[in-house]
């Protein structure tokens, strides 16, 4: 995949930092060192979570179809998120920690093979290795580098984030608190709210503000952030010069960042919309405070949020998905694959049942073309390279802001009429198996096969829950009764609320 510089193409990406979309180039020419935020590991990884991941995985492939040599860190997340992190101070309970009571209580959880579900070490480890599976399912590349460039949070406090603290101590960016606590100072770094546009005057503590106020007593402004956290009894602890605690969420990310790219400055640093603050613009503070740079990434992209149906995922609305969960009712890995890319990431995703299906006819048809060309051509397939006129078209939509719909559209223009732009089955085998450098919709798993999926299953369950519901407001409790029971066979938990009935798949 390695081309020379001056074949490649200009790229435009909108950037937070700078809220517009800006001419992408990089520290070093033809290299790029791009950070994505990865799992939190205190439970199965949600469609919206791989939304994030995916849209990281088809930037990095982009790049390298492009021409880029690439460089992708993501990070596991196994100590240090707390429950109340959106609110920027450390407040709340460390994430794994919760886990693992709540495992421990709740044998019910669907994660009973975990060896000793109250030890948040196994618990990371049971939700690392689903992750990996779920990614690896979806071609997401980074998980078949874990060993390299997935760093594990827990294995870079001593080393990385400790003297990173420590640096920041030392340059007056931060303090130890009465309280034992170390905190950054936002009041010392004052292009503090520039990528999310918080001024600290609106950073304030208590009821409406952006912060909890909890430890506003050892804090000198409500906004500071937690680097370390002084705690004797959670499991996962590590001795520093500050006593013996463990590390606050936003100081992982700097320091792991750091330690494995190997860089005080990277090309682009991708997560969720919900990252943006204060997750980092803190870490954008402890970066550039800590290496004396002016930028710590060149590129920040955040993607929208996913969106089930039009509304928000949640466990009570019985609308929040695994990628095990889909797999299970016979959704094929790759047609949720296209579906968490096929939206530009910079709008919300309306993930549907209706969009699945959408998704899997796509899907199909671009490899019944595949297969259709590797037949006619006996399985032939020549040299193309990027000035091919499909292959630049495809490229230059991606170079727009990742325009993968636009993108999209070219390949199915190409499909349709292939004799157009090339002139051999060979050739045009060529060109879709280029193409699906990116996309990794060809051949996994099925080989040019059809893709199999059941999306009926998930309808069914709602077609019964409106049954049960109507049933129950005209009184006819036998028939109600009888559908719930069905329900449970399909293997669904059936719930009553104010709304209506409520289905949610039972794990396996
Ligand atoms: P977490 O495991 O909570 O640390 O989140 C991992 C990544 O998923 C982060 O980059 C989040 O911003 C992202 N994320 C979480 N929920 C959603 C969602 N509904 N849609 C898109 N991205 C999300
Ligand atoms: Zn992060």
């Amino acid at each position: 995949m390695t081309q020379t510089n001056t074949d490649i193409l200009p790229i435009n990406f909108y950037n937070t930092l700078t809220h517009s979309v800006e001419p992408f180039c990089t520290v070093e020419p033809g290299k790029v060192f791009m950070y994505n935020c990865g799992p939190t590991v205190y439970d199965y990884a949600h469609i919206g979570n791989f939304r994030a991941f995916i849209f990281g995985d088809i930037l990095r492939r982009f790049l390298e179809l492009a021409g880029y040599d690439v460089t992708q860190v993501m990070n596991i997340t196994d100590v240090g998120h707390m429950t109340d992190d959106d609110i920027a101070d450390g407040g709340g309970e460390d994430k794994m920690e919760a886990a693992a009571k709540r495992l421990k209580e709740s044998k019910k959880s669907g994660v009973a093979d975990i060896d000793n579900p109250d030890d948040p070490y196994a618990v990371a480890e049971f939700f690392t290795d689903a992750f990996l599976e779920d990614a690896k399912k979806l071609s997401v590349a980074i998980a078949e580098e874990h060993d390299t460039n997935m760093p594990h949070a827990t294995a870079f406090v001593e080393n990385s984030m400790i003297p990173m603290i420590q640096t920041l101590i030392d340059n007056d960016h931060a303090y130890v608190a009465d309280d034992g606590a170390v905190y950054f100072s936002v009041e010392s770094f004052p292009e503090y709210g520039k990528l999310s546009g918080n001024t600290l005057d609106h950073i304030r503590g208590g009821a409406g503000g952006r912060v909890e106020d909890t430890h506003q007593a050892s804090k000198r402004h409500p906004g500071d952030f937690l680097l370390w956290k002084p705690d004797t009894t959670h499991i996962m602890k590590w001795d520093s010069p500050w006593g013996v605690g463990y590390p606050g969420w936003h100081i992982e990310c700097s320091a792991m960042a750091r330690s494995v790219l190997k860089r005080d400055v990277i090309d682009i640093h991708t997560g969720g919309e919900d990252n943006i603050f204060p997750h980092h613009e803190c870490e954008i503070a402890q970066s550039c405070c800590s290496t004396g740079q002016a930028h710590f990434a060149k590129f920040w992209m955040h993607t929208r949020f996913l969106l089930v149906e039009g509304t928000k995922m949640s466990k009570s609305k019985g609308n929040f998905y695994t990628i095990r969960d889909l797999i299970d009712q016979g959704i094929d890995p790759v047609v949720i694959r296209y579906e968490l890319f096929k939206a530009h990431y910079r709008s919300n995703m309306n993930f549907t049942m209706q969009g699945l299906k959408d998704s899997a006819s796509a899907v199909q048809k671009i490899r019944n073309a595949a297969a259709k060309f590797a037949d006619q051509s006996g399985n032939q397939i020549t040299q193309v390279d990027n000035n091919h006129p499909i292959i630049k078209r495809f490229l230059e939509c991606l170079a727009d802001d990742l325009n993968v719909s636009g993108a999209l559209a070219v390949v199915f223009e190409f499909i349709k009429n292939p004799d157009e732009d090339t002139s051999t089955p060979s050739e045009a085998l060529a060109v879709i198996e280029k193409i699906d450098h990116v996309l990794c919709v060809l051949k996994q798993k099925h080989g040019y096969k059809d893709v199999p999926m059941s999306v009926h299953v998930v309808n069914e369950s709602e077609a019964l829950c409106k049954q049960l519901d109507e049933a129950r407001a005209n009184k006819d409790y036998a028939t109600a009764d009888k559908v719930r029971d069905q329900l449970n066979e399909m293997g669904y938990d059936v719930k009553t609320t104010k709304e209506g009935t409520i289905a949610t798949k039972r794990l396996a």
